[in-house]
């Protein structure tokens, strides 16, 4: 996998755990991507050489505003494509999210703004999630 698209994923798992007024750790990061805690720390610390995250070891983990608004694309281009495929291409709430886990990582803001245009600005996704507000 490209190493782009594993930060982004980072990225977008920290979003989500944030969104749910959770607290973000190294065990609950190294429990999602089955990958060990010394992996984890590496991959936080070039998210935090991005400018991405705040993170010093023992503390929980947070977004920076570079870092929220790159999450936050990812997430809403994913819940986007996955209201899209749902409602233009007819496909069920359960076959979307495979195929948006790879269409989220696309950099065209073109291609995004036709798709929520077609679907008139939608506000939550098939599966009742809120589509963040961006610029694609
Ligand atoms: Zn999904």
């Amino acid at each position: 996998m490209k190493k782009t698209i594993v930060k982004e994923d980072y990225i977008k798992f920290i979003y989500k755990v944030l969104e749910r007024k959770e607290k973000v750790s190294v065990s609950i990061i190294a429990n999602e991507f089955e990958i060990s805690y010394s992996s984890v720390s590496n991959m936080l610390k070039k998210l935090k050489e991005l400018g991405w995250i705040n993170y010093e070891p023992y503390k929980s983990i947070y977004l920076t505003k570079k870092g929220e608004k790159i999450s936050s694309k990812i997430v809403s281009k994913h819940r986007l494509t996955e209201m899209f495929l749902v409602d233009v291409m007819g496909f069920k709430p359960t076959e979307v999210h495979q195929i948006a886990e790879e269409i989220e990582h696309i950099n065209n803001p073109a291609f995004f703004n036709r798709m929520r245009k077609l679907i008139q600005n939608p506000i939550k996704d098939p599966h009742g999630s809120e589509i963040p507000k961006c610029d694609y």
